[in-house]
């Protein structure tokens, strides 16, 4: 008789992507989430599937490297529709990121000065 009890499933609250709900409270409690902490798990699925089906880099050079990123190429800045617009995605390896990054912050009003502070 109690066997039926038992079978019935208690809800289990899974960690997402690794981060527990603690972390985000805590995340949200210290009112600074870096920018990397605010990518859930939506983007992380688009960002697998983008990978898998463009895996070469497609930085304006065509190096032609193995894609290791998802890069935005219009800045999101937090804006949903261009984060997880498809069309605004583009694979790139980890060093064209890098430097297209540092080109575009750079050129853009933001100046990022690596290495010389
Ligand atoms: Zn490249």
């Amino acid at each position: 008789m109690g066997a039926d009890a038992v079978a019935i499933a208690r809800p289990v609250h899974q960690p997402i992507g690794g981060q527990t709900w603690q972390d985000r409270k805590a995340a949200c409690a210290a009112g600074r989430v870096s920018p990397s902490r605010t990518y859930g798990r939506r983007w992380q699925e688009l960002r697998r599937v983008y990978l898998a089906t463009h895996p070469t880099c497609e930085c304006d050079d065509r190096c032609g490297g193995v894609a290791a990123v998802v890069d935005h190429r219009e800045p999101h800045n937090g804006n949903d529709r261009l984060m997880y617009a498809w069309d605004n995605l583009r694979s790139m390896t980890k060093a064209c990121h890098d430097r297209k990054t540092a080109s575009y912050d750079g050129g853009f009003g933001n100046p990022i000065k690596r290495g010389s502070r």
